[in-house]
């Protein structure tokens, strides 16, 4: 148990490092790769999505690793020509800090499942992404300003830039840790599907910045036809490597965005890549639902053609699986319903007829409770003689049923064994979720089924939302 926390904490102190010495290079060289010449506006600004990233996998312990790699990128840039520089080093590189830990913290305050559903896209283009960085970039264009390093009367074109660049690393960052995140693995077919893709946005970027500059509209139609076809990871991450390609090459005064106005080239370059970015990634959000949902269907179909197979897991086992199926109705916009079922007076059964029969009743008491539900949902032990039930995609209503088929059961037949009738009857408490109610569902049918024992046993309580 301590080796275990010993070596969390070592990953933990090695991961934060990493990713520190990526913001700082992404920083430190940021500059040089994507600034738009001559007049030097950063176009994208992915430290700030390193940030982001950073406080949502380690929280407050990534403020001063993110503060001192800003710190120490930006200060050969900053240090000659003003004064007080340190100062302004200093603010700028707290400014740049509290960008991840501002947009992670309204990100769990309003989409505390991330960006999983196409409805999510606007309230994360607001808070995540606008909110956070409008008012770091006040706070950075002020602090540029008043050192000497811009002109005040540049300061409103340089927060607005600001804010674009650091709302696009925002966007084109956090979608691949999302994808990531979501889904570890990459099936077969999705191999082949992002291997050519790649292969065709490679063709495509080559032909942008040399023969033939509107080849790079193509892209789009590219990255369309591969989110029809590949999960969000492979999507979400070609799809930013894309994106910041264009970038590059825009801030290098090459492809289909370079106008003589660099105001401009800024604006035609932003259009195409938010809008871009934001269409793909919503099809991908959009694709991913529609493919769940698909395949809950086919679950049913299976469900109502299939005999049920008897076969239960323990609590370990069922937690991580509870979690899926969360995470899954929040997409989706469905509900699901768990009960905690309890034998009632166990202890007699066994102080009558012997521990071996106490154990022969609650084998077929799991059996019985088996064959009253469809094939999908999961009969699970959580301990001694208390069971649980989960119902995916079924709501209060459809799983009484099946609850109430079982309670009546009990009630009406006794069980047979070792040549004894057994009469036992079950208590139930029963919570449903659809994303609005408290989410420890256990919790809430557990309450609920003491509140079934206490007010009499043989029967099935609902919990409060
Ligand atoms: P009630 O739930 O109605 O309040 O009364 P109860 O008598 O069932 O009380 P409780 O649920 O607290 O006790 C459960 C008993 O079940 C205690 C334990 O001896 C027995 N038990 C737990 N696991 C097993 C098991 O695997 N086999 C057998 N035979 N008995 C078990
Ligand atoms: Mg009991
Ligand atoms: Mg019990």
């Amino acid at each position: 148990m301590l080796r275990q926390m010993w070596g969390q904490k070592n990953s933990d102190v090695a991961g934060l490092a990493v990713a520190g010495l990526v913001y700082f290079a992404l920083a430190r060289f940021g500059m040089a790769l994507f600034a738009l010449q001559p007049s030097n506006i950063t176009l994208i600004w992915l430290p700030s999505g390193i940030a982001l990233v950073m406080y949502l996998q380690w929280g407050y312990r990534s403020l001063p690793v993110v503060a001192l790699a800003s710190f120490t990128a930006n200060y050969p840039g900053l240090h000659d020509g003003a004064h007080a520089p340190l100062l302004h080093v200093a603010i700028n590189g707290l400014a740049d800090g509290s960008v991840g830990l501002i947009s992670g913290y309204l990100l769990r305050r309003f989409l505390p499942n991330g960006l999983t559903r196409t409805n999510d896209l606007l309230p994360f283009g607001f808070w995540v992404c606008i909110v956070p960085t409008a008012f770091t970039s006040l706070i950075l264009s002020f602090n540029l300003a008043q050192g000497g390093y811009i002109p005040w009367h540049k300061a409103g074109d340089f927060l607005l830039t600001l804010m674009l660049g650091d709302s696009l690393g925002i966007l084109l960052v956090y979608q691949i840790y999302q994808g990531w995140r979501d889904e570890m693995t990459l099936r077969w077919h999705e191999k082949y599907w992002l291997a050519g893709t790649s292969l065709g946005v490679l063709l495509l970027l080559l032909l942008g910045f040399t023969l033939l500059p509107g080849a790079i509209f193509f892209i789009l139609p590219l990255l369309l036809i591969l989110s029809f076809n590949a999960g969000l990871a492979g999507i979400a991450t070609i799809s930013s490597l894309a994106m910041v390609c264009i970038i590059a090459a825009t801030a290098h005064n090459v492809g289909p965005f370079v106008a003589a106005d660099v105001m401009e080239s800024n604006f035609r370059l932003m259009a195409f890549v938010f809008s871009s970015a934001l269409t793909i990634l919503g099809i991908a959000l959009q694709n991913r639902q529609l493919s769940e949902s698909e395949h809950s269907g086919r679950l049913w179909k299976t469900a109502a053609e299939h005999v049920p197979v008897a076969g239960r897991m323990n609590r370990r086992a069922f937690l991580p699986r509870l979690q899926n199926e969360q995470q899954r109705t929040l997409r989706n916009g469905s509900v699901y319903t768990f009960a905690m079922l309890d034998l009632d007076h166990f202890k007699l059964i066994n102080d009558t007829y012997g521990h071996h029969s106490g154990d022969g009743v609650l084998r077929l008491f799991a059996t019985i409770m088996q064959e009253s539900c469809r094939s999908i949902d999961m009969v699970v032990r959580m301990g001694g003689e208390e069971f649980g039930i989960l119902f995916p995609e079924c709501d209060e209503a459809a799983a009484l049923i099946a609850l109430e088929r079982i309670r009546r059961r009990l009630e009406d037949e006794p069980l047979m064994v070792e040549g004894n009738a057994i009469r036992i009857t079950v208590s139930v408490g029963v919570a449903a979720f659809s994303g609005g109610q408290d989410a420890d569902v256990i919790d809430r049918a557990d309450k609920a089924l003491y509140r079934a024992k206490d007010s009499g046993r043989n029967r099935i309580i609902i919990a409060a939302a």
